[in-house]
């Protein structure tokens, strides 16, 4: 890490992030809906500019909320945590050990759908391309992308994160993309794979990415869609609200207006999603309609050893029936919204304008 971590003071109970020192607790804070809040005024929205937001979730503990950008309908926490309490959010134990976050079977399928996604997200770029994948994390789209030839570049807010990525990679530890200080024009292609929506300074995010680019390459963003079937039926079970950690919630039209709005052409939406979308509806269904512990079958499959048992005996059981039974309606679920362009997490493709002004 590059900064020293400091006192936590981002609450009205202080200590509370303090003693939710696991980072499993965090997944299971309690949110709310803020129904009745009247609408209030906050900084500009990095889309739109407005300044008018409505209350949308409460989060157990925390001063800040989910608001609501009564124009773009961008949701953020707000008020915006600092960079030094962001850091607070991340434990190094969040990353799992040695490169692997997920129990065996599920880091398999972790991979192999990210060696699928790779392909997918690289039709067309020829080999020996470079390839900048933004908060890289411990690596798993980068050995993808290096599997497929390309020139890979990793940058990662935590030196802790890229613990086990792979050795073709280049690794840039640095706080913000722009302190990376990398050339201008050097990329072909730039990745941000459930990234952006962690990142508190999404507009100077976007406007780096332009400047990084070489003029017609790609920037692909995969974001939690806030207009999403699945956010707005699963309301504060949402799986992909995250808080603290999601501090932007991005309806896809607000994605595009803010890549349209600094020299990018939208080209490709995809809304489907194996490795995020199905699980999404199992769980958020039990976050918004059962008594278990929120994000409870997550942090089961989440952790890190087969002697750490959480939850009791009958709880666990009880994950593991509705992941059985669930999963395969979940897949259908997904389809669906797939087809209705309503995709619980989406990519958008965009390619940086040759007739753009911006530089
Ligand atoms: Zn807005």
């Amino acid at each position: 890490m590059l900064k020293e971590r400091g006192a936590i003071s981002f609450a009205v109970d202080s200590g509370y992030i303090a003693r939710m020192s696991k980072p499993t607790n965090l997944y299971s804070v309690r949110v709310t809906p803020a129904s009745d809040a009247p609408p209030r005024t906050v900084d500009p929205c990095p889309v739109c500019q407005t300044t008018t937001v409505d209350p949308s979730f409460a989060i157990q503990g925390l001063e800040s909320e989910i608001v609501v950008c009564q124009q773009c309908g961008l949701g953020r926490f707000s008020p915006a945590p600092s960079a030094e309490q962001i850091g607070d959010f991340y434990p190094d134990e969040y990353y799992g050990d040695t490169g692997r976050k997920f129990e065996g079977l599920v880091e398999t399928l972790v991979r192999i759908v990210a060696a699928r996604q790779a392909r997918f997200l690289t039709r067309g770029l020829p080999e020996g391309a470079r390839v900048l994948d933004v908060g890289c994390g411990r690596g798993v789209m980068l050995r993808a992308f290096a599997d497929r030839g390309f020139e890979v570049h990793g940058t990662e807010y935590s030196e802790a994160a890229t613990r086990g990525a792979d050795p073709r990679a280049t690794l840039h530890i640095t706080p913000r993309l722009a302190d990376a200080a990398l050339p201008a024009a050097s990329f072909d292609q730039i990745v941000l794979w459930h990234v952006f929506e962690h990142l508190p300074d999404p507009r100077e995010t976007v406007e780096e990415i332009h400047r990084l680019l070489k003029p017609g390459g790609k920037c692909v963003i995969a974001v939690p869609n806030f207009s999403s079937l699945q956010a707005r039926l699963t309301g504060a079970g949402w799986f992909h609200l995250d808080p603290p950690r999601h501090l932007f919630h991005f309806p896809v039209t607000a994605l595009r207006q803010l890549l349209e709005q600094n020299g990018f052409d939208c080209l490709a939406e995809h809304h489907f999603s194996l490795r995020q979308n199905p699980f999404g509806w199992v769980q958020s269904a039990l976050n918004r309609f059962s008594a278990l512990p929120r994000n409870g079958l997550y942090v089961l499959l989440h952790r890190s050893s087969q002697s750490e048992k959480p939850f009791s005996r009958p709880q666990r059981w009880l994950f593991r029936l509705a992941f059985l039974l669930g999963m395969p309606i979940a897949v259908v679920l997904s389809v669906i919204a797939a087809i209705l362009r309503q995709g619980a997490t989406v990519t958008v493709v965009a390619r940086r304008s040759s007739h753009s002004n911006l530089n």
